[in-house]
C-alpha cells in the first residue's frame, strides 16, 4: 500500500469483485431491485466469457465454418475458391467483442451501477483495498460477491508467456494462422478450437491423456464429432501427455509426449515428439481467488482454490457471497449468471430459486448439446427412464442442410412421462437443446411437447419426433 495515493473511503450496500457473466448479471439484478451496487474490475468488463472465451472462440469457429462450407459445397453444386485472410477474420472477432463488452459497460451505468477499474483485496470483513496503477482507494460494504472467474491451468514445464506456448486466449489472438498446431488436451477448448484451426488451414495434433476426446460425454454423442476432426485431418495421440518441450528455431517447439502409466502399451505406434509452430494447453482451468486475500474476510476456499459456499451461495462469511467459475462446477457462463442472478435477488430481500437443467454445449462439429439426467442417472436417481431418439438423417430440414449427423435423444420418466433430460449431437444442437431445457425446468411431459405444433421444415421437428418415440408413437421412425 502506498498511502501517499490513497483516497477517500466509499460505502455501498453490495460489491461485486469480477464483471464477467456472474458478477455484472448480479450487479445489474441488484441495481434492478433498488439495491446500491459497486462493481470492480481490473482488466475488461464482460470477463474471459466475452473478451477471452466463448464470444471471440465462437466468432472464430463461425468463420472457419463458413470456409469449410465454401470449400465442401461442391457436394451440393457449389463451387468456391476460398482464402482464408487470418487477420481480417480477427479484426472482425474484436469488432464483435468490442460491442458486446461495451455493450455491459452500457448497461451497468444505465441501470446506476457504480464502476470502479481496479483490483480488489479484502481488508477485512467488510472493507476491500481497489488498485488501478498508484492509486488506491477503500470501499466499505453491507455485502459483497466473490465473482473473479478462473484461469487456465499451467502445465509443470508449459509456461505461457510470448513464446509458442498458449492459453486459449492468446491462440484467439493469434495474427497469422500456425502452420502446424499442436493442442494439448482434447476437452471442451481443444476440441472447439482444434476443429477451427483444422477448418482454418492449420495441420493440426491433439495429443490428450485419457483414451478418447470430451471425456465425460457418451460414447454415442462424440463419435461424430471425432469422426469429422479425424476427416478434417487432426492426427490425435491419446493416453499421452507432453512431457517437455524445445524450442529448435525462430519459435517452432518440438513437444516431447509421453504415453500415460495407465496403458503402458499406448507408446506403440505413436508419435514421440511434434513439431509445432504454436502450442494450445488446454488442460483446464483454476479459480481465481489467490490474490484476494480472501483470508483476511473469513472466506474459507477448498484445496483447489475455489471459494467453498453453500446452497444460497454465500461462503463462510455469510454477508459474502461466491459465484461463477470462482466457486467451481459447472465453469459454465450461463451458470455463472444464473447465479448471480440468484445472489442479486438474495440481497435484495426477494424470494429466488435455482432453476433446474444446467445445459452444457460443446461447439464443435457437429455440435453436442445436453441437459438435464441421462438415462443412467435417472436411474440412479430412481426413476424409471425410457428414451425417445430421432435421428437427423430422417429430419427433412438436416437433409436439405446437408447436415444430416447426429440425433436427438429425450430422457423421460415411462410413469409419468415427464420429461428428465435430453442430449443431441447434430448441427444446431446448441438451438435444439432450448426447448428440452424448457421442458426440464418446467416439468413438462413428452406429451406437453408432442401437444406443440414445430414448424415445417426444421431441425426442431426432431425434438418433437423423439418425444413421439419416447412414447412409441413416433412418425418418421420405426
Ligand atoms: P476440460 O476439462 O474440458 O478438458 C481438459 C482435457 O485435458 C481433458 O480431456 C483432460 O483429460 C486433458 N488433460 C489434462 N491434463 C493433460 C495432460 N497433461 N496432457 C494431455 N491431456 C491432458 O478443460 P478445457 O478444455 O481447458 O476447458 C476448461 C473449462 O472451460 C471447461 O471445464 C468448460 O467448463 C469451460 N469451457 C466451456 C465451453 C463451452 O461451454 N462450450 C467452451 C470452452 C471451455
Amino acid at each position: 500500500m502506498t498511502e501517499d495515493h490513497s483516497s477517500t473511503t466509499g460505502e455501498t450496500e453490495l460489491l461485486v469483485v469480477g464483471a464477467g457473466p456472474a458478477g455484472y448479471v448480479a450487479a445489474i439484478r441488484a441495481a434492478q431491485l433498488g439495491v446500491d451496487v459497486t462493481l470492480v474490475e481490473r482488466s475488461g468488463f464482460g470477463g474471459t466469457c466475452l473478451n477471452h472465451g466463448c464470444i471471440p472462440s465462437k466468432a472464430l469457429i463461425h468463420a472457419a465454418e463458413v470456409a469449410h462450407e465454401a470449400r465442401t459445397a461442391h457436394e451440393i453444386g457449389v463451387h468456391a475458391d476460398v482464402s482464408v485472410e487470418f487477420g481480417e477474420i480477427r479484426r472482425w472477432k474484436d469488432r464483435v467483442v468490442r460491442r458486446l463488452t461495451r455493450g455491459i459497460e452500457l448497461l451497468c451505468e444505465r441501470n446506476g451501477v457504480a464502476l470502479v477499474e481496479g483490483e480488489a483485496t479484502f481488508e477485512d470483513e467488510g472493507t476491500v483495498a481497489v488498485r488501478d496503477g498508484s492509486d488506491e482507494r477503500r470501499i466499505g460494504f453491507e455485502r459483497a460477491v466473490v465473482a473473479t472467474g478462473s484461469r487456465p491451468i499451467e502445465l509443470p514445464g508449459f509456461a505461457y508467456g510470448d513464446g509458442p506456448i498458449l492459453d486459449a486466449r492468446r491462440a484467439l489472438e493469434l495474427e497469422e494462422l500456425p502452420e502446424r498446431l499442436l493442442v494439448v488436451g482434447a476437452g471442451y477448448i481443444g476440441m472447439e478450437l482444434s476443429t477451427a484451426f483444422a477448418k482454418l488451414g492449420a495441420r493440426v495434433t491433439v495429443v490428450e491423456a485419457l483414451d478418447g476426446i470430451l471425456p465425460g460425454y457418451d460414447d454415442d454423442l462424440v463419435e461424430p464429432v471425432y469422426r469429422t476432426a479425424a476427416d478434417l485431418g487432426i492426427d490425435f495421440a491419446f493416453d499421452h501427455v507432453a512431457a517437455d518441450w524445445t524450442e529448435t528455431a525462430d519459435g517452432v517447439a518440438t513437444v516431447e509426449l509421453e504415453p500415460t502409466g495407465d496403458r503402458p502399451d499406448a507408446g506403440d505406434d505413436r508419435l514421440e515428439s511434434v513439431t509445432a509452430d504454436a502450442v494450445l494447453v488446454a488442460v483446464g482451468r483454476e479459480p481465481v481467488t489467490d490474490s484476494l486475500e480472501l483470508e483476511n474476510a473469513g472466506v474459507d476456499v477448498d484445496s483447489n482454490g475455489f471459494v467453498e459456499t453453500n446452497d444460497r451461495l454465500e461462503t463462510s462469511n455469510e454477508r459474502i457471497f461466491a459465484v461463477g467459475d470462482a466457486a467451481g462446477e459447472p465453469l459454465l457462463a450461463h451458470a455463472a449468471s444464473e447465479e448471480g442472478k440468484r445472489v442479486a435477488e438474495s440481497v435484495a430481500a426477494e424470494s429466488s430459486t435455482g432453476r433446474a437443467g444446467v445445459p452444457a454445449v460443446v461447439f464443435t462439429d457437429p455440435e453436442i448439446a445436453t441437459v438435464g439426467l441421462t438415462a443412467d442417472a435417472a436411474e440412479a436417481e430412481g426413476y424409471d427412464p425410457v428414451v425417445g431418439r430421432f435421428p437427423l438423417r430422417a429430419n427433412g430440414r438436416a437433409l436439405t442442410a446437408n447436415a444430416s449427423e447426429g440425433f436427438v435423444s429425450l430422457v423421460a420418466d415411462e410413469p409419468s412421462g415427464r420429461v428428465l433430460g435430453g442430449q443431441v449431437v447434430g448441427r444446431e444442437a446448441s438451438e435444439l437443446i432450448a426447448t428440452v431445457s424448457v421442458a426440464v425446468a418446467n416439468d413438462l411431459t413428452v406429451d406437453d411437447i408432442v401437444g406443440t405444433i414445430q414448424a415445417h421444415p426444421t431441425l426442431a421437428e426432431a425434438v418433437e419426433e423423439a418425444a413421439l418415440d419416447a412414447t412409441g408413437d413416433a412418425i418418421h421412425t420405426y
